[in-house]
């Protein structure tokens, strides 16, 4: 380290243990200074795109050289809103990415949960849509784990599910192992290349066809997810076969 050049009493094991750790200080700050710029060249970057968008459209029509029809407003609509959402999605994350997001761990059972999100989705899902189906034992056993975060987490899964899987099922499956429970969302959807998958839980990635085909995305969701699995000290994994549909599975402490 640097002190040791400067210190004659180098030799004692204390102050070389101090200024190794005072290195290691240094050097875990400069990587938050770095991940902070970089998260903020991201943000840029994502929300100036719809901005162009509706400033590009808004000139247009002050000068005239488009009329504005319904079409003009719907556009000019969903842009706004996925300026709102990529806004409430980047606060989500700067608060998980900063580990500020509060938990409340306690024991629970998860299951009214996923009961009563399942009546919510299938709600969404349109007739020739994917089916919706939890199979998960009747009696669970308790998992340690915040209520609202384990439905974010779930909300952004499902999500995704119906947005990525046009026909075929959608399957929430729980069973235990050791000491963790597992949750797993199971479609049959377009599904992740495995040259993708090491990037999905990256923040604003997206794959190309869900950028051309699939709006309404921000990429920031599972990026968020990870973050609140790990604050609940679990794990998060993925499995896809791109056309045939992808598996994402979390687990929770048993209490
Ligand atoms: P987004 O808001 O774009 O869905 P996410 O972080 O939730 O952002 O997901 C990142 C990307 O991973 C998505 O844009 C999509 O390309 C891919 N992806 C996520 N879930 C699925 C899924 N169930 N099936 C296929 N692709 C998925």
């Amino acid at each position: 380290g640097q002190l040791d050049e400067r210190l004659p009493l180098s030799g004692v094991p204390e102050l070389n243990r101090l200024s190794a750790s005072f290195n290691r200080m240094a050097a875990s700050l400069e990587g938050v200074e770095a991940r902070r710029r970089e998260l903020i060249q991201d943000m840029t970057h994502e929300l100036r795109t719809p901005l162009t968008v509706v400033r590009g459209y808004l000139e247009e029509l002050a000068d005239g050289g488009i009329k504005p029809t319904p079409e003009i407003y719907q556009r000019l609509t969903k842009e706004t809103k996925r300026l709102e959402r990529l806004v409430n999605d980047l606060q989500e994350l700067s608060k998980a990415e900063a580990g500020y997001l509060p938990v409340n761990i306690q024991p629970m059972n998860l299951r009214p949960l996923l009961e009563s999100l399942v009546e919510k989705f299938a709600d969404q899902l349109l007739e020739d849509g994917p089916v919706l189906r939890l199979e998960c034992p009747l009696q669970l056993p308790f998992v340690l784990a915040d209520i609202d975060r384990t439905e974010q987490i779930l909300v952004n899964l499902l999500g995704n599910a119906v947005r990525y899987t046009p026909t075929g099922s959608i399957i929430i499956r729980v069973w235990t192992e050791e000491s963790k429970l597992w949750i797993a969302v199971i479609d049959t959807g377009i599904g992740i290349a495995a040259s993708d998958l090491p990037h999905v839980f990256e923040r604003f990635w997206r794959t190309d066809t869900s950028r051309d085909r699939y709006s309404g995305g921000t990429g920031i969701g599972l990026t968020i997810s990870r973050s609140l699995v790990e604050l609940q000290s679990g794990q998060i994994e993925v499995e896809s076969e791109l056309g045939s549909g992808s598996t994402f599975r979390f687990s929770l402490p048993l209490a």
